[in-house]
């Protein structure tokens, strides 16, 4: 099948007769075959998906066709879709289906998008590499010896290898951005609460997003303004009038853009140095002020990402006890052994680390010692990074220090996999979008992305900006 890029292009041959919904899902079902080694998705839901094309050929016919007829998307294993499977990468998840679609979810099927499968991903969402699954590993398919990063990774390397043309995947630390700029495609995480995560597994609440993975701007803006907005059923969803991002994505000003000092450190790879620098350089020769901030607390992010996270994470996660749903541990004599067994059994060894860990940080002793004093450095944080947006439209800085690395690489060093999260957290602790588009490779040739951040609620400018860096940096 042809590689498209965005919906916009699948809409001229639909147009033209060149293809149509049922040719698409038929052609994407076909590279899922192909690149089925790379194991990005857990489920395929090829008949259903067929059935649905052909709907949608008749209704784009008739003219009542909705905005995203053409669209083929993925879903990560984390977003509950009416009667699928739904199982965060776990085991505790077993045999689970989902009673509802999210609000996301529903939107997306309202406007005629076709899901053709569940992704794979770090189980509950917590990695950087798609190591931690029950699923199994997902492989990046620039390398199949490297990890296409996590936790939306079988999200990402759908996107990457024309599985799908697009995904929805989740962003409590950096899970869109940081796999998307592995893969070399495009990941978005939205200002804190412009979706609904109402079906969306929890995390850790107070940061989860969901975001799009596409492969062009056009369809991260698409995707965004079909999903956000006001949802009943989100208590600290936004209620702040939804763009019509698409229609705005032109960029004719000039920016004042900001570069951490920081994140030109040690352990940053000397080709995201110089492409990031280039960058920079680009946007300067084109008449936009860009300058260095010092950005000493950078430092405190990941520590502070760390134990807010595992903390919120130790909660949402004790409802899984093998009860009512899921994996219920066949060994259990009591009530006790029942919820130890299940929980032991269910959950893998980076999730039980954190929960434990969050349990620890939120005990009568600890807690003001560790809990009340990351939220002060949140406060910090978020104070700091406001400062920072009351001088500058935009920060630009790597979205990760290094490229993809090798399966296994880190699996004994959990401190070296946080590191791939470092500039991605900051986004998440102070709820501000950001995007990760890509810019360029490395040495061996995987893809580089660059994190463009901007103010809360300025997803049109970071859209129409990112699309404009794309265009003169030709990626
Ligand atoms: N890698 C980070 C973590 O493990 C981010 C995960 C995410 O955004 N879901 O927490």
């Amino acid at each position: 099948m042809k590689i498209y890029n965005s919906l916009n292009e699948i809409r001229v041959d639909i147009r033209t007769g060149a293809t149509s919904c049922k040719q698409l899902v038929e052609g994407y079902l076909a590279n899922i075959e192909t690149k089925k080694h790379l194991n990005a998705f857990v489920e395929i839901y090829a008949q259903e998906a067929l059935v649905k094309a052909v709907e949608i050929d008749v209704k784009i016919a008739n003219g009542t066709a909705g905005l995203l007829a053409g669209m083929v998307i993925g879903l990560k294993d984390v977003l509950c879709h009416k009667n699928h499977g739904l199982q965060a990468g776990s085991k505790i998840l077993d045999k689970f289906q989902s009673q509802f679609n999210g609000t996301a979810v529903q939107r997306l099927i309202d406007a005629d998008a076709i899901i053709i499968g569940r992704q794979n991903c770090d189980e509950f969402a917590m990695g950087s590499s798609n190591e931690n699954s029950s699923f199994g590993k997902v492989l990046n398919d620039l390398d199949n010896s490297k990890v296409p990063g996590g936790s939306s990774g079988g999200s990402a390397a759908a996107v990457q290898a024309n599985m799908c043309l697009a995904s929805i995947g989740s962003d409590t630390g950096g899970s869109v951005r940081q796999p998307a700029a592995f893969c070399g495609v495009i990941g978005l995480k939205p200002t804190y609460s412009r979706i609904s995560r109402y079906g969306l597994v929890a995390y850790a609440s107070s940061f989860d997003c969901i975001g799009p993975i596409t492969r062009s701007i056009e369809d991260a803006a698409l995707l965004l303004e079909v999903m956000a907005g006001k949802d009943e059923n989100d208590s600290t969803v936004s209620y702040t009038e939804v763009p019509n991002y698409v229609a705005n994505l032109a960029f004719d000003k000039k920016a004042k853009v900001g570069y951490l000092k920081e994140s030109f450190g040690d352990g940053v790879s000397t080709a995201t140095k110089a492409s990031t620098h280039q960058a920079l350089e680009l946007l300067r020769n084109a008449g936009h002020e860009v300058e260095e901030i010092e950005f000493p607390l950078l430092d405190y992010t990941l520590p502070a990402y760390y134990i807010l996270t595992t903390a919120e994470a130790s909660s949402n996660l004790s409802r899984f006890d093998g009860v009512k749903y899921g994996y219920r541990s066949p060994d259990a004599t009591d009530l006790q052994s029942m919820y130890k067994k299940s929980r032991g059994e269910g959950f893998g060894k980076e999730v039980k680390k954190r929960i434990m860990l969050g349990t620890f940080i939120l005990s009568a002793g600890f807690y003001d010692a560790y809990y009340s004093k990351a939220q002060k450095v949140r406060r910090l944080l978020k104070e700091e990074t406001e400062r920072i947006f009351q001088k500058f439209d935009f920060i630009v800085i790597p979205t990760t220090p290094n490229t993809a690395f090798k399966i296994g690489e880190h699996a004994g060093d959990p401190i070296s996999m946080y590191l791939a999260d470092l500039f991605t957290v900051h986004a998440n602790l102070v709820g501000i979008p950001a995007i990760s588009i890509p810019n360029g490779n490395d040495e061996v040739g995987m893809p580089i992305g660059l994190q463009i951040m901007t103010k809360s609620f300025g997803e049109q400018n970071l859209l129409a900006f990112s699309k404009y860096m794309m265009e003169i940096s030709k990626n």
